[in-house]
């Protein structure tokens, strides 16, 4: 098939996320990709600043994930997991309790980020159930929030971009409050974290967990808040006895300069959500992890057991790919390798901030963010950006920047004045 019959099939008949069918928008097909390179049909090479969504941390193609998943396949491609375990699920599972904090003992596996928000939001209602306080069925969250498309999760999703309006008669109403603005790298006080203390005195009784993505509001706006917000609302969790959740999905895995976000405010969840850069982005996987607490309470409650069990769980492949990328994430000096990115970030998006058609550039971590002050027109940006050999996906305001941990200096230096060129071709 050549890539004009492939594009008419796809227009035809393929839904892309977050999209019309039949829209006239730009879609690239891609033949192979390598390294941070992803190569188009047409054979032009475009570097990748995206990681597909935070995920390809190593990029495409790595030698060591290959091999990984070439031993797992002779073995086992997938097994069901109700009565039955493996190696690949037993060792990721004390992998990961290993990397995480302290009290995160439990590993629950899933297929995607969604799910493991569901998992999450069920977990935490069997927990106080089985405590004896089944009144506590509702989330406390803050706006600018994006944690899935799924029911519960869009429930606690920003409520305009998250689009409840539209759903209003089926989603759980949870409760919100005013995103931080107190900036990462600043200062917080009781003032910001009022509204917060407010709704858990009024709503105490219902409220089971506060559900946030630590330090790093993605999806909903790529906004970095202060570390002491989020240790504050921490200790706000333990006044009042709600659980915290931690949606790690995003940050997890290096990407914020820690091996996990809420590391920065030195600070662990009742529960975490991992997923996306999990398998270095080779296959679909996420986790939710939680205390002993929370998982022996649910155990030694009515029903007796955590009702949750998707077909997927625990696929060796995905648990295989998992464990060869932590592998070769631990392995490496990784923090430093962030901090060069960091540095690069920095360093090649700063003429940004010149410009009109800017209203902030900020970078954390292997996250550059360039927020201008009218949203793109993706149907001009995407294609330009592809004309000067880039990936880069903007939304709304917003043109970031991910890329893989292995892009070279010299590469991102592209990436990044790639990233000044297009905004600075943009109408002020
Ligand atoms: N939580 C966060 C913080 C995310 O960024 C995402 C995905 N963008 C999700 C949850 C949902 O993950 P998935 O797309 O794998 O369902």
């Amino acid at each position: 098939m050549d890539a004009q019959q492939l594009l008419a099939l796809d227009n035809a008949h393929v839904w892309h996320p977050y999209s019309a069918i039949d829209a006239d928008q730009w879609i690239f097909p891609v033949a192979s990709a390598n390294g941070v390179r992803l190569k188009l049909a047409d054979d032009r090479e475009l570097i990748d600043g995206m990681s597909s969504w935070w995920s390809a941390i190593h990029g495409y193609n790595h030698p060591v994930m290959n091999r990984a998943l070439q031993v797992q396949i002779e073995q086992m491609s997938h097994v069901m997991f109700g009565g039955l375990t493996h190696a690949p699920a037993v060792e990721l599972a004390t992998r990961l309790v290993e990397l995480t904090p302290a009290p995160l003992q439990t590993v629950f596996f899933s297929d995607s980020g969604s799910v493991a928000v569901e998992v999450a939001m069920k977990m935490t209602i069997q927990y106080w159930h089985a405590k004896g306080r089944p009144s506590k069925q509702r989330f406390l969250t803050i706006r600018n929030g994006y944690h899935g498309d799924t029911f519960g999760a869009m429930s606690v999703c920003d409520p305009v971009t998250g689009m409840h309006s539209l759903f209003s008669d089926t989603l759980t109403q949870q409760y919100f409050v005013d995103a931080p603005t107190c900036c990462f790298g600043g200062p917080c006080s009781d003032d910001d974290v009022a509204p917060l203390r407010r709704k858990l005195e009024q709503h105490r009784k219902d409220i089971a967990a506060i559900i946030l993505e630590p330090i790093v509001q993605g999806a909903g706006g790529m906004r970095f808040y202060a570390a002491d917000y989020l240790r504050r609302v921490r200790e706000l969790c333990n006044e009042f006895g709600v659980l915290l959740i931690c949606d790690e999905i995003a940050t997890g895995f290096g990407r914020t300069g820690k091996m996990f976000a809420c590391e920065h405010a030195a600070i662990s969840p009742d529960i975490m959500c991992v997923g996306k850069a999990l398998t270095g982005g080779y296959l679909t996987l996420a986790a939710t992890l939680t205390t002993r607490d929370v998982s022996a309470t649910i155990s030694n409650g009515e029903p007796g057991l955590f009702m949750h069990g998707p077909t997927f769980m625990a696929n060796p492949l995905a648990c295989a790919a998992a464990l060869a990328s932590l592998k070769l994430l631990t392995e490496s000096d990784w923090a430093a390798n962030i901090s060069r990115l960091e540095a690069g970030l920095e360093r090649g998006l700063a003429p940004c901030r010149e410009l009109a058609s800017v209203s902030d550039v900020r970078v954390l971590g292997a996250i550059g963010v360039v927020e201008l002050t009218a949203p793109v027109d993706m149907k001009t940006i995407q294609p330009l950006f592809v004309e000067h050999g880039v990936w880069v996906r903007p939304f709304g305001r917003l043109v970031y920047l991910m890329p893989p941990y292995i892009i070279s200096d010299q590469d991102l230096a592209e990436l990044t004045a790639t990233v000044v060129r297009v905004v600075e071709s943009l109408p002020e």
